[in-house]
This record gives structure tokens, C-alpha cells and sequence, in this order.
């Protein structure tokens, strides 16, 4: 079996990070992110998968995860590809639900180990990557962190 390309984060990490529609759900309060947790294991990732990484279970039920965490760690990259505006930071943030999740961070000047985060979500001004991907309806979404 060969492994399909993924149509989605084909933008570059200073602008943010593109997601599926499938990664983002609406709820009275707002746009949030949306993980998976297994019915078996009870294990939660971001982004969904149909699979459980843990115990290979298919019963994966989505996840909608909280819109501000702590960081866990981060980085800033200045050398990277000619078309990449740099510095950007990037970093990992622990959310509520227990899921710690990858992606661009602003405000490098304030950022420590451990500070709380927002998650910030909007629609992606971006062209779909592929008309596989422009069938699979539904706005396409980016997201980062900023400090709160
Ligand atoms: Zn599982």
C-alpha cells in the first residue's frame, strides 16, 4: 500500500498551519480544534486519526479540545527555505484534554516554558492543494498560539 500524500500543511510554518475542515468544529462559544479519542483506550490525539496509535482500535470519537493551554516547549527558526519569512517560533502546547499539540507560535519576546497560550483559529487564505482536497468540501482552516 502506498501512503498518500497529505493535502494539508503545504503552507509554510511562518504562516500558520493549514488544517482540514475536519480538524476544527464550531460550538456556541467559538472554533476549536478537534482531536479524537478512542472508545477502547480512552487515548486522545491531535489531529484525528481513524485509528488508535495505542491499541489499533477504529473507534475513534472526535474530540473537540479547549482554545487556550501551557506551552511545553518552543524554538525559534531563523534558517530556513529562501521563501519562508524567518524568525518564526514554533513550539508545542499542552491542552486541557491532555493532548499536546505542534504549531506556530507568535509573541517570541514573552514566551516562557509553561506560559498559558491561546489558540487562535481562522479560515485559511489559502488555494486547496489539490482537487482531491477542494472536493472534500468545507472551509480550510489555520492556527497558531499567541500569549494570553
Ligand atoms: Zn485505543
Amino acid at each position: 500500500m502506498s501512503a498518500t500524500p497529505h493535502p494539508v500543511n503545504r503552507q509554510p510554518p511562518h504562516l500558520g498551519r493549514v488544517l482540514h475542515a475536519r480538524d476544527v468544529v464550531e460550538t456556541e462559544d467559538g472554533v476549536h480544534l478537534c482531536g479524537a479519542q478512542c472508545a477502547q483506550c480512552a487515548t486522545r490525539i491531535f489531529p484525528a486519526a481513524t485509528v488508535c496509535p495505542a491499541c489499533n482500535s477504529e473507534n475513534m470519537q472526535p474530540l473537540p479540545l479547549a482554545n487556550e493551554g501551557t506551552l511545553y516547549a518552543f524554538s525559534t527558526v531563523h534558517v530556513a527555505p529562501a521563501a519562508w519569512e524567518t524568525p518564526y517560533t514554533i513550539g508545542y502546547v499542552d491542552l486541557p484534554e491532555g493532548v499536546r499539540v505542534f504549531g506556530k507560535v507568535e509573541g517570541a519576546a514573552q514566551l516562557a516554558p509553561d506560559a498559558r497560550v491561546a489558540v487562535r483559529i481562522e479560515p485559511a487564505a489559502v488555494a486547496p492543494a489539490s482537487a482531491a482536497s477542494a472536493a472534500s468540501g468545507g472551509p480550510r482552516w489555520q492556527y497558531w498560539f499567541a500569549p494570553r
